[in-house]
């Protein structure tokens, strides 16, 4: 017999030890040769110095729990780790590091911060690993991977290689975003477009001949200093006669033409816009229309060049400060108005982004977007919930050329050496020693790193050993699902499709789970300024990992973002203990060894027939559900069918036949019946909650092996009966009316009542056969059953469920006066309190002012406030029945 279990289950003393015991059973690493079917999921690497937080609790709680489940099914699972060297935020990490200690990155050299940013990235690695474990993730830690790892870094060099070989890599002059603070380009998702309050500034260009001119409207006077011509719609009345003519760039008194270009909205500012290819995409377009020269006069440090005269050298938002004040003074500024306008942002600092023209490396994404919505539309690839399709194919049907390179030390550093002599590039696997055209020795290799997400588009096969077609990569390749946040889909999901099916010619995985953010229990974006953050480890330390991953799962709502709620792991948490504390008890009660009877030959009672057939029920709805994706509704069913079932009635059911008088094959029977249904609801429950399901399978089953590897339970249809469900659901409902009986009137649970039952034509041989457990769960102490054609008993109570009349004897036992009285107070003081609720939902003022969860709480206040009052005035009824 395995050892006695405590009378508490303590997730802190448990879980680390657990964890470490399938590490040592290496339950987590597949066995590749002579496996069938398989199973995959590699996990979206998080940045490296990056902190697990509740989003990616409960994506790990997906991932592990679909890999869980797979292995139990016979699916060689691997659930594959590792993390993302993350260029620009990693290098932002170690700058500030640094400038602690008084340095910038140059005063280190290339290498020598590079050296430090590794140190970093190996304490932050074992430290996100930490975190997993605590989760309970069932990673194969053997398989772990980094972007930056020599393989790795094999890989990306391929992929650039063969797309620049293909054609489809180039570098070119592009408008691009610029951050000057990170000093780097960015990719437009990189940006993040915030409302912010600007203003409008009207601003007068004179014409070349004297005459009024035209005003335009800008939201960014300083970059008029880069203007090459003012554009008009050309069936604009208001401007016709302009078109062709020119006008002067005022204070750099330079003579720039007035063009005609559809693009222009007449009803934007005055209807003329100022054209600065240099800093602006728009107009970037408009230049390459009209062969417009462009003029850079915002450096990529931010401030002003030397094309900006007199402003050179001045930071950009001075300079801003500095063109108002000189266009004033020279009368030409005609006017300034408040404006609301969206502005871009550097994601990783924050900064305002500045649009620049510069020369860079770009993936031409046109045939690649081409296969990345094949892909979808031929259902290779198909996302949960379906909606988000749309989302992917919307951004690849209008998706720009990728910008490729970063200025940043910290990535893959771009596999291209620039000719001294000739000119040309040479971009080959191995590093050259000399021009691939020229032959010169005298070659450059380019200073600039790849995108991080142009790596990380290649996670799903690089990690699996491409481009050697390894035994990994054959066997789990295409991976299964990949599961994540709808917030990256183009980040990630994209990237990964295109990449996938141009590098293997074949998807990265079929599914896509996509699932929502994790707001905060006010339903608020979980973010660093508003300081909501919730740590998940925390809660672990607090609750246990099952507990955390349960009720995460549990609130999964379709890809919609869920709302957190510590009320949800406490219940999660007393789930867990639940199934201890009956676990603890069947296991107690098979101590005799437990005999194993053969439940289609045994004779079984009505109880027996019903939790088997719920069991069977049950399993087959969590299966499912789960290959249905609909985790949440799985783990409900779980919840239900334990707790609902298993132990608040059949453990309770069967207690007679365990203590009581009775035969040994009774008690056999049921003993056999509590260790299967344990059984299964173990090896179900296990992905959801490991841990504990664990702990109690090392006592449940000792010398077995691990849950993890134990088969996954399949309902046995066999055992689905109808008939003994809708019984059992007569004997349900008359129990939870004498419970409701008793509590009308207040009967201590100890007291044994007297009760008599009214059934209809059948039911009273039912409740005849089963009044042994009738009268132990509803605390009857004398049992009355009689047919429905009999009045109704003189002092009693009576309610009426399943068709069945029941009463409750009162035998003068209470004081039905002072009991009314006491409901009459009760019903006083909740009517008050409702009244002062209408009163303020009535309020406009209180309404429209308070922050709405305030509001919201009033009403939910109101709502619960007005159920208790019904429930108390039925209560009253009934007792008012009694007097009469
Ligand atoms: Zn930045
Ligand atoms: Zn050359």
């Amino acid at each position: 017999m395995a050892e006695e279990m405590a009378s508490t289950y303590e997730p802190q003393k448990v879980e680390k030890r657990i964890y470490q015991y399938w590490l040592d059973e290496g339950v987590f690493t597949p066995q590749v040769e002579g496996a069938k079917d398989s199973f995959c999921i590699v996990i979206p690497p998080p940045n490296v110095t990056g902190v697990l937080h509740m989003g990616h609790a409960l994506q790990d709680s997906i991932m592990d729990l679909l890999t869980r489940w797979h292995r139990m099914k016979g699916d060689e699972s691997l659930w594959l780790p590792g993390t993302d060297h993350a260029g620009i935020a990693t290098q932002n990490v170690v700058e500030a590091m640094l400038a602690e200690e008084g340095l910038a990155k140059h005063d280190l050299g290339r290498e020598a911060f590079l050296e430090r940013v590794w140190e970093v990235k190996d304490e932050h690695q074992s430290h996100i690993r930490a975190q997993l474990e605590r989760l309970g993730a069932s990673l194969d830690w053997s398989r772990e991977r980094f972007t930056l790892d020599d393989d790795y870094t094999r890989a990306v060099r391929e992929a650039f290689v063969r797309l620049y070989e293909d054609g489809l890599i180039y570098r070119g002059e592009r408008m691009i975003s610029w951050c000057p603070r990170c000093a780097t380009s960015l990719s437009d998702l990189e940006v993040e477009h915030t409302e912010t309050d600007g203003h409008l500034w009207y601003i007068r260009y004179p014409a070349a001949d004297g005459g009024p001119g035209v005003v335009v409207a800008t939201t960014r006077p300083e970059t008029m200093l880069g203007d090459t011509a003012v554009a008009v719609h050309p069936e604009d009345e208001r401007y016709t006669n302009l078109i062709g003519s020119n006008v002067i760039l005022p204070l750099m008194e330079r003579e720039i033409p007035v063009i005609g270009d559809d693009y222009i909205d007449v009803e934007f500012g005055t209807g003329a816009l100022k054209v600065t290819p240099g800093h602006d995409p728009n107009d970037f377009e408009i230049a390459q229309r009209h062969g417009l020269s462009s003029v850079v006069v915002i450096g990529e440090d931010g401030k002003m060049t030397k094309e900006a005269g007199a402003y050179a050298g001045m930071e950009r938002y001075a300079a801003r400060k500095a063109v108002v004040a000189d266009l004033d003074e020279r009368g030409l500024l005609e006017g300034i108005e408040e404006y609301r306008h969206s502005v871009g942002h550097c994601s990783r600092c924050n900064t305002t982004v500045e649009p620049l023209v510069s020369t860079q490396w770009f993936v031409n994404m046109k045939s690649l977007a081409e296969m990345g919505l094949q892909a979808v539309r031929d259902g290779e690839v198909r996302f949960v919930p379906p909606r988000w399709t749309k989302v992917y194919c919307d951004w690849l049907e209008n998706i720009r050329d990728w910008c490729i390179s970063r200025q940043l030390w910290w990535g893959h550093q771009i596999p291209v050496w620039y000719c001294d002599d000739c000119g040309k590039q040479t971009c080959t696997r191995e590093d050259p020693t000399q021009c691939s055209h020229c032959s010169s020795p005298n070659i450059k290799r380019d200073p600039d790193v790849l995108d991080t997400w142009f790596s990380s588009a290649l996670w799903p096969f690089a990690t699996l050993g491409w481009p050697d077609e390894t035994p990994d990569l054959q066997h789990f390749y295409p991976t299964s699902v990949l599961v994540t946040a709808y917030d990256i889909i183009y980040f990630w999901v994209a990237r990964m499709v295109m990449m996938g099916k141009y590098m293997r010619r074949e998807r990265p995985f079929d599914t896509v789970f996509i699932h929502g953010l994790v707001r905060d229990e006010r339903g608020r974006k979980i973010s660093k300024s508003l300081g909501n953050n919730i740590d998940p480890i925390e809660l672990i330390d607090n609750y246990g990992a099952d507990a955390v991953r349960f009720a995460l799962v549990q609130l999964i709502t379709h890809g919609q973002d869920l709302t957190y709620s510590e009320e949800r792991i406490l219940a999660a948490r007393n789930f867990g203990n639940k199934l201890w504390n009956a676990s603890r008890f069947v296991i107690m009660n098979l101590d005799d060894g437990g005999a194993d009877v053969d439940l289609g030959k045994a004779e079984l009672r009505l109880a027996d027939r019903w939790i088997l057939s719920r069991h069977a029920d049950m399993l087959e709805k969590v299966s499912k559900e789960l290959g249905d994706n609909n985790l949440a509704q799985a783990a409900d069913a779980l919840y239900e069918h334990i707790w609902g079932e298993y132990c608040d009635w059949y453990l309770e059911l069967c207690k007679p036949d365990l203590y009581g008088d009775t035969t040994v094959e009774r008690k056999a029977t049921v003993q056999t019946i509590l260790r299967e249904v344990l059984s299964g609801v173990l090896r179900a429950l296990h992905p959801f909650m490991p841990f504990v399901t664990e702990e109690i399978w090392q006592r449940f089953a000792p010398g077995t092996g691990s849950i993890a590897v134990a088969a996954y339970p399949e309902a046995d249809s066999a055992m689905l009966d109808a008939k003994a469900e809708a019984e059992m659901g007569v004997v349900q409902g008359v129990v939870s009316a004498v419970r409701n009986l008793r509590a009308v009137v207040s009967v201590p649970p100890s007291e044994k009542v007297k009760v008599t039952l009214q059934a209809p034509e059948g039911l009273p041989a039912l409740l005849d056969a089963e009044q042994g457990g009738i009268k132990a769960l509803a605390g009857i102490g004398d049992l009355a059953i009689e047919g429905e054609d009999v009045s109704a008993p003189e002092n009693a109570l009576g309610d009426v469920a399943e068709g069945v009349r029941a009463f409750l004897h009162i035998e003068g036992a209470i004081d039905v006066d002072g009991e009314l009285e006491r409901l009459g107070r009760e019903i006083a003081k909740i009517e008050q309190l409702n009244e002062q609720c209408r009163r303020k939902l009535e309020n406009a003022d209180f309404v429209s002012r308070a922050p709405a969860h305030v509001v919201e709480l009033e009403r939910c206040r109101l709502e619960e406030n007005t159920a208790n009052l019904a429930k108390l005035q039925e209560q009253a009824e009934l007792m008012r029945g009694l007097l009469r």
